[in-house]
């Protein structure tokens, strides 16, 4: 099944961006993405990209060892930008131009978000890649993928994780486990299906923007699923 998009977002989560030594930010990894992200862009797609922060730290975790929640959120938010810089630098290496805006401003480093500065980077030619999540603690960078996808207008929200897609169950618990190829909203937050938190799940349902879980670890499942012959599972 495929959907037709002209303008889509692509979620990283941050663990995508890890390598299998235990490095949170491994270059190979980062430039093989990278590569793949280009690849699409020249395929005329306007592209934003919104990267998460669980490869370096989680506001969860740290409120799980005794830390204020939404200080270690904050620090999540900023482990978000560490990744987007990261990711920035893997595109412009291979001559892709990106923008970085965060929601949360720090002007020396990044742009702001502005939407309608996002919207003219598009419009130019630029992946704008989208971190710092909503800004705010208490939420996920999936929230923020869901949200720019709104504001941005995008056909659909990518959602690159380790997964091939959606299951009834967790397939390494339960080998019998069966992948969705297409699932609605309601089932999604009826069972809990973990797929994004349920605020970004909404969102996208309110918003009628398809969701597209697949692997982004396997090598040119991006542009496969793009094209409609990869595996994935479609959210809508
Ligand atoms: N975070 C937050 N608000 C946001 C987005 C992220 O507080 O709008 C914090 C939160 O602590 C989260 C961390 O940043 O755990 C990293 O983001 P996330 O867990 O979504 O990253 P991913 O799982 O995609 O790697």
């Amino acid at each position: 099944m495929t959907i037709a998009h002209k303008r889509i977002l692509l979620k990283l989560s941050g663990e995508v961006l890890m390598g299998s030594g235990g490095l949170s930010i491994d270059p190979d990894v980062i430039a093989r993405v990278a590569a793949e992200i280009a690849d699409v862009k020249h395929q005329g797609y306007e592209l934003c990209v919104v990267v998460g922060g669980g490869n370096i730290f989680r506001g969860i975790s740290g409120a799980a060892r005794g830390m204020d929640r939404a200080t270690g959120d904050y620090m999540g938010m900023l482990a978000t930008v560490m990744n987007a810089l990261a990711v920035q630098n893997a595109l412009e290496q291979i001559g892709v131009e990106t923008r970085v805006q965060s929601a949360i401003p720090m002007s020396s480093v990044c742009e702001p978000f502005i939407r309608r500065r996002a919207e003219r980077h598009l419009e130019k030619g630029r992946i704008v890649i989208f971190a710092a999540g909503v800004g705010s603690p208490f939420f996920t960078t999936d929230s923020g993928a869901a949200l720019r996808a709104a504001e941005m207008k995008c056909d659909a929200l990518f959602k690159g994780t380790s997964v091939d897609g959606v299951y009834d169950a967790d397939p390494k618990l339960v080998p019998t486990a069966k992948r969705y190829d297409t699932v609605s909203y309601g089932t999604v937050l009826a069972q809990d299906l973990k797929v994004m938190d349920a605020s970004a799940i909404a969102l996208c349902r309110d918003n009628n923007i398809p969701i597209v879980v697949f692997n982004i670890r396997q090598s040119g499942n991006l542009a496969a699923v793009l094209r409609g012959e990869g595996v994935s599972t479609i959210v809508q």
